[in-house]
């Protein structure tokens, strides 16, 4: 009976989709018996698609409301189901696994037994699926970068959707949590630390909203949130997240270790892959040829030319704009690059849009 338990999960896990989803190998069921257990993976295998309420979760396994209920709370705190609250009514849902189970195990930034131990359980799993069915490579952009607004270059249009301070603006609330993947590296190695600020993860809105109630991630004011932009910036992280107009979260990714940024510069081309839409554009006058921006670009995609100018690769630019806030002589401006797709508005038009790339 318990074995089976695991066996739905992992049905249910590969239907859920995303970056990692379910697979029949050893190391899946290494992680998932210490994940959920069998009452909780149960209670995940009968959540029907989209959010449902304790009663619906219940009915479909003829259990006892009361006692279902108390489970969902449970996964709720552990990460492992999405909670919310709606005019008076509590709504659960079952996330995949990336986006959506591993990052909540880590947001909170704690360094427990368990926490040193999925850590290990969630990184073997994610090694053996991609060695298994390699490095996804989507046919149109799952993520993009969101450039430097200030560094680009006046007379140039920039959108909403190329604006992170708009974006705090509008949101409401908005969270902030330990960066999952950095987190995840300290706790399989404490040596391994690329020294990049940890505590700038962002949610907004009704993601957040979840993440606040359970203290995955802590609220933080429009002018905290902007503060955290600015620290990623200047230490040169990049910011990505899904391609769509609509976000419902930001990374403030290094190359080293979070899974956008690596996944996408693993890639022949990353500059097609997850592109801002600008690319920079060097003033002459102003270059004093330091090289910081050679160091600083994540994507590897400046070398400084003959004439003492730096060059871009543009297959290697992502339009990140960490060139441009690291150049001491300001002799970087972002410009708009012709031919990056707009984002589609949401995730329904991303799906379209992914759909549309394969006929
Ligand atoms: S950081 Fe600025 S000054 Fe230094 S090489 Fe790059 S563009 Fe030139
Ligand atoms: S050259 Fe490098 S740092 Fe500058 S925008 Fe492109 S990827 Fe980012």
């Amino acid at each position: 009976m318990t074995e089976q338990v695991y066996r739905e999960l992992c049905e249910t896990m590969a239907k859920r989709g995303g970056r990692y989803p379910g697979r029949d190998i050893p190391e899946f069921f290494d992680l998932v018996k210490v994940l959920f257990t069998p009452e909780e993976a149960a209670v995940s295998n009968a959540m029907p698609r989209g959010i449902s309420t304790a009663a619906m979760v219940a009915e479909a396994m003829g259990k006892d409301e009361v006692e279902v209920a108390q489970t969902l709370e449970q996964m709720a705190d552990k990460g492992l189901c999405f909670s919310i609250q709606q005019d008076g009514t509590r709504y659960y849902g079952g996330p995949p696994f990336v986006p959506g189970i591993f990052e909540y195990q880590f947001m909170r930034g704690t360094t427990t037994d368990r926490d040193r131990e999925l850590a290990r359980l969630i990184h073997a799993y994610k090694q053996a699926l991609d060695a298994k069915v390699g490095i996804p490579k989507p046919s149109f952009p799952v993520e993009r970068v969101i450039t430097v607004d200030r560094k680009v270059k006046a007379g140039n249009k920039v959108h909403t959707y190329d604006q992170m301070a708009a974006y705090v603006e509008k949101y409401h609330p908005i969270s902030v949590g330990t960066c999952y993947c950095r987190h995840e590296a300290k706790l399989l190695d404490e040596k391994d630390d690329c020294g990049m600020p940890n505590d700038v993860c962002m949610q907004f809105g009704t993601g957040a909203r979840f993440m606040i109630e359970r203290g995955i991630s802590k609220q933080v004011s429009k002018e905290e949130a902007l503060e955290v932009l600015r620290r990623s910036e200047e230490a040169g992280l990049v910011h990505c997240s899904t391609n769509t107009q609509e976000i419902d979260f930001v990374c403030n990714c290094c190359a080293c270790h979070c899974v956008i940024l690596k996944t996408a510069l693993a890639q022949p081309k990353p500059g097609l892959a997850v592109n801002s839409g600008f690319q920079p554009a060097f003033d002459a006058e102003l270059c004093v040829a330091c090289e910081t921006c050679v160091e600083r670009c994540p994507a590897d995609a400046l070398v400084l030319g003959d004439d003492e100018l730096p060059v871009v690769d543009l297959d290697r630019c992502i339009g990140c704009g960490v060139c441009a806030t690291g150049c001491p002589s300001d002799a970087i401006e972002m410009m708009e690059r012709p031919g990056i797709p707009v984002p589609p508005p949401d995730r329904k038009g991303l799906k379209a849009a992914l759909k549309a790339a394969v006929k």
